[in-house]
């Protein structure tokens, strides 16, 4: 006997017609035609069902704050950081977790259950941290909330940030973080991430750094990032956000640049919805378009996963916290419209996003945590294609969230005719 049972579900990989059977929140049968029954069967109907999906970069603390004090008028980078800095001292406990629980169930609603979210530790108070600490044992049935002590303000630049980082490591933060584009200069930007990384190897901890966000074909922090990994023995510990310098640099320099990030095991996430929005603001035309090499990063046998980044604040006015938009997007800025590449962006979003943030039991196979999400679509491009109602969201075996399949009905000639889009 079954807790659940989903019947006749496509999965990503492409197989269709699979039941997958679940007991004690794992999922104990993948195959067709699974025999016995279940306190609940959910009848796929063909309909893709895949492992939830997973946003590998995310501000959290900051999110749902659009136009406090004001808005980002330039739509800079630098901008978002200088109005999240005058907005900074008048943040609340109880605001943040505010913000943070109905971004939360955003996220639910669209089928995403792990979050990896930076938060700012340049703040006497620490308010973000403890907040962000309560939402995460709070949501941990529900979603897993990954947090990075995020110095936004420099770790060497902002005169009290080792001690907060050190201090909010010590509470229970998850992952180092670092900004190496935002020290002054390079040489400062290169030290921040040897003592970040010796940090991280001193604690046992992942390292995901703010890395090369800018459009400066010179910058060369993700070099001193690898360098560091392979030196201190941290290789699949480490992630380097945005890369955007990636997308201007010389290709000589990047084609010695990818091998040595492979062999350090690192992960590169880009975040296209903001990669494309912030960066190239300083060209006329042609304008960069500032994503970092996705599709070659790739094909060098390095791990990229998608983050969304930002939802409604300072730095972007924008988004529901819908991975399958910013998969869409990243498709789009990366020119990845051959079949493997757009499963590669699905992948972004999913499998490759839960290796980044080395998440246990992921995946659909006998073992794994029952987290799966069924969608208003056939397959993975159907999915970025339609970007289609999480009809349901299962956490640990149970249903968490539910959307009814979304069906127009066009009244033509006295007739009136479905229209869902699939084909
Ligand atoms: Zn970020």
């Amino acid at each position: 006997m079954f807790d659940l049972i989903l019947r006749g579900a496509n999965l990503p990989d492409g197989r269709t017609g699979i039941d997958i059977g679940i007991k004690d929140k794992r999922i104990i049968a993948v195959e067709t035609n699974i025999a016995g029954t279940a306190a609940r069967e959910i009848d796929a109907k063909g309909r893709l069902v895949t492992p939830p999906f997973i946003d590998s970069h995310f501000h959290m603390d900051s999110t749902l704050s659009l136009g406090q004090p004001r808005l980002n008028e330039s739509g800079t980078l630098l901008e978002g950081i200088q109005l999240w800095s005058e907005l900074k001292p008048h943040l609340t406990v109880e605001a943040i977790k505010r913000r943070a629980r109905e971004l939360c169930r955003w996220a639910i609603a669209k089928g995403t259950l792990a979050i990896r979210s930076h938060v700012d530790i340049c703040d006497d108070r620490l308010l973000a941290v403890d907040a962000l600490l309560e939402i995460r044992a709070e949501m941990a049935p529900y979603l897993d909330l990954q947090l990075v002590a995020f110095p936004q303000d420099g770790y060497l630049r902002h005169k009290s940030a080792a001690a907060k980082l050190t201090r909010s490591l010590d509470m229970g933060v998850d992952v180092v973080g670092g900004i190496a584009n935002f020290e002054r200069g390079v040489a400062a930007g290169a030290a921040s991430v040897k003592a970040l990384c010796e940090i991280a190897a001193e604690r046992g901890l992942m390292v995901d750094m703010h890395c090369d966000e800018s459009d400066d074909p010179l910058s060369r922090h993700i070099e001193s990032l690898a360098l560091e990994t392979e030196r201190l023995g941290l290789k699949g510990r480490v992630t380097g956000s945005h890369l955007t310098s990636m997308h201007s640099m010389d290709n000589y320099y990047v084609s010695k640049l990818m091998p040595l990030m492979r062999e350090a095991g690192i992960h590169a996430v880009a975040n296209p919805l903001i990669n494309i929005t912030l960066q190239g603001r300083h060209d006329s035309y042609p304008k960069r378009r500032g994503m970092t090499r996705v599709k070659e990063l790739l094909a060098a046998g390095i791990n990229v996963a998608f983050g969304h980044d930002c939802v409604m604040d300072p730095w972007y006015s924008l988004g529901s916290h819908d991975m399958l938009e910013v998969a869409h997007m990243g498709l789009h800025v990366g020119q990845m419209t051959g079949i493997a590449e757009m499963k590669a962006c699905f992948a972004a979003v999913t499998t490759n996003a839960a290796k980044a943030l080395r998440l246990d039991g992921y995946g659909i196979a006998p073992g794994c945590h029952a987290d799966l999400v069924m969608l208003q679509a056939k397959d993975p491009v159907e999915a970025l294609r339609l970007r289609p109602a999480r009809l349901a969201v299962i956490r640990r075996g149970t249903v968490i969230a539910e959307t009814q399949p979304v069906v127009s009905h066009v009244n033509l000639a006295g007739e009136s005719i479905a229209v869902d889009f699939s084909r």
